[in-house]
């Protein structure tokens, strides 16, 4: 399995674009937020991988390769041009196709984001502006949460006046971004690491396309 796990990760197209030969230096582990705060250092990883340390690139998908914040410091200032935070971003998609428990404890808490995605196109929502997720803004929430609806009906674009979702996203896109998602992996990677979301997701998913062949149909019939 650590073969496989390696052949994934080497085989991936950005492999060779992202790793170059490593030097040991250091640079990317000092310039690196992440290892500022938590055991990890991205000269690690890359010296994993350079080395082709099986075990120790399985033992640190295992855990650290999430604490990477993604904010490609170490890119800019690698002498050999690598990019550990573009190595690390494999490992975790290597991880998540091999439903490894790191990916899918990492994950879980994104489960609602992910179902707010699919079902209305937008992670973030007004109605989520309210007492119970602010309760640091005090009594203050009310001015916000109370006239909510009112505010949202004076934004001018007739998209955002929804409170439900950060603004209405086409039918039509919606149904663009599900094929997306499926031909590029994505979904296939989400039942891997929750099937139960998965089928939740299949659902509303089959719902918006019959929706969306519904009002195809009914401009047919208009016509
Ligand atoms: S990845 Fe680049 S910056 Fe980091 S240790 Fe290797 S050569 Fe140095
Ligand atoms: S991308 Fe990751 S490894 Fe690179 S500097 Fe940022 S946190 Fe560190």
């Amino acid at each position: 399995m650590l073969e496989e796990i390696f052949q994934d990760i080497q085989s991936d197209l950005r492999y060779d674009h992202e790793l170059n030969g490593c030097l040991n230096c250091g640079i990317c582990t000092a310039t690196c937020p992440s290892a500022h705060y938590y055991d990890y250092s991205p000269r690690e990883i890359v010296q994993l991988l350079w080395t082709e340390n099986l075990e120790g690139i399985y033992d640190a998908m295992q855990e650290k390769i999430w604490a990477c914040a993604q904010c490609y410091t170490c890119a800019a200032r690698c002498p050999f041009g690598n990019s550990p935070g573009g190595l690390v971003m494999l490992m975790r998609e290597v991880a998540i196709k091999h439903g490894m428990e790191s990916a899918k404890n990492v994950l879980r808490p994104f489960s609602r984001v992910m179902l707010k995605l699919i079902s209305t196109g937008n992670q973030l929502s007004p109605d989520m502006i309210n007492p119970d997720h602010f309760a640091d803004w005090g009594p203050n929430i009310s001015k916000v949460s109370a006239p909510l609806a009112v505010l949202r009906k004076a934004i001018p674009m007739a998209t955002l006046n929804t409170t439900k979702t950060a603004w209405e996203v086409n039918l039509k896109t919606s149904v663009e971004l599900y094929t997306i998602w499926e031909e590029t992996g994505v979904l296939d990677q989400l039942e891997t690491i929750d099937e139960n979301l998965f089928d939740v997701i299949s659902d509303i998913m089959e719902e918006k396309r019959e929706d969306w062949e519904d009002f195809l149909d009914e401009q047919d019939d208009e016509d």
